[in-house]
């Protein structure tokens, strides 16, 4: 079914946006939450919230997705801290943009966006993939964007957004044997603090593309997450699934 009861999940990038929602998600359906994220007070704060609104258990920890390391010290602690040695959901959702015109981009700005959007991917993949082959069970989700298909700006987000579609589509591949689906989503224009840092007027030129006629909220991607993680989607992997509003780039 859709209910989640007694899974175990990690969702990166909890503490804002769309991680935030997605772990409010998960927690509905009634998974236990491994959480992380750089930022470790406003983490904790979703998680004590979601405690007094929810059943499960629910462990915050700091994560930086793009050092393999301190993903290997979150995962370990994490299900320590659960009393398990396995994870069955993971959801890669921290990610950031660091918008320059290419000729005005400087390396800092490729390789952080490189490190945090791209690397993340192996990074935490690696800490739970053998977990999930011992078990027979798996589900892995990523957040990829629209704009992987290229967007002005965003040499650094589309180069790191292509490559988690390709990640995920051989994953899948090799994966499926083992009964572990992997997936990717692409929001389009969500309203989250990373685009409420676009200016007003960008951001109803942008509204004013969307089909739908309003900004996506962090509950719309949500939803799909809890969907790809719920056994009614055993039988989905290797896709990319937009939550745009019928954008297009
Ligand atoms: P957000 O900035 O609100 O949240 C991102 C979270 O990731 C923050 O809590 C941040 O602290 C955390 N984070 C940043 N770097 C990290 C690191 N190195 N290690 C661990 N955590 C880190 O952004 P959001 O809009 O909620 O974005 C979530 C995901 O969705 C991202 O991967 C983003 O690229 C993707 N996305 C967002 C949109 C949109 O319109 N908002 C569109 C397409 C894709």
């Amino acid at each position: 079914g859709i209910e989640l009861n007694g899974k175990i999940a990690i969702v990166t990038g909890a503490s804002s946006g769309i991680g935030r929602a997605i772990a409010f998600k998960l927690a509905e359906r009634g998974a236990n939450l491994i959480l992380g994220d750089v930022k470790i007070d406003e983490l904790r704060k979703v998680a004590e919230e979601i405690i007094k609104e929810t059943k499960v258990k629910v462990v915050p920890l700091y994560v930086n997705v793009g050092d393999f390391n301190s993903t290997k010290e979150f995962y370990n602690k994490g299900v320590s801290e659960l009393g398990v040695d396995y994870v069955d959901i993971l959801v890669n959702n921290a990610g950031i943009n660091r918008d320059a015109l290419f000729v005005k981009m400087t390396y800092e700005q490729w390789d952080e966006v490189i490190r945090v959007d791209l690397y993340s991917m192996f990074n935490m993949t690696k800490q739970v993939v053998e977990g999930m082959i011992r078990r027979n069970y798996g589900r892995i989700i990523n957040m990829s964007s629209l704009s992987w298909l290229g967007n002005i700006g965003q040499a650094n987000y589309s180069a790191a957004k292509a490559g988690v579609i390709g990640f995920t589509k051989t994953l899948a591949r090799e994966l499926a044997k083992y009964n572990i689906t992997v997936n990717a989503i692409c929001p389009g224009f969500i309203d989250t603090p990373m685009t409420r840092a676009v200016p007003e007027k960008v951001r109803q030129k942008i509204i004013e593309r969307i089909p739908m006629g309003r900004i996506g909220q962090p509950e719309d991607v949500a939803n799909l997450v809890a969907f790809l993680a719920s056994d009614e989607a055993s039988y989905i992997t290797g896709e990319v699934i937009g939550v745009t509003g019928g954008l297009v780039l």
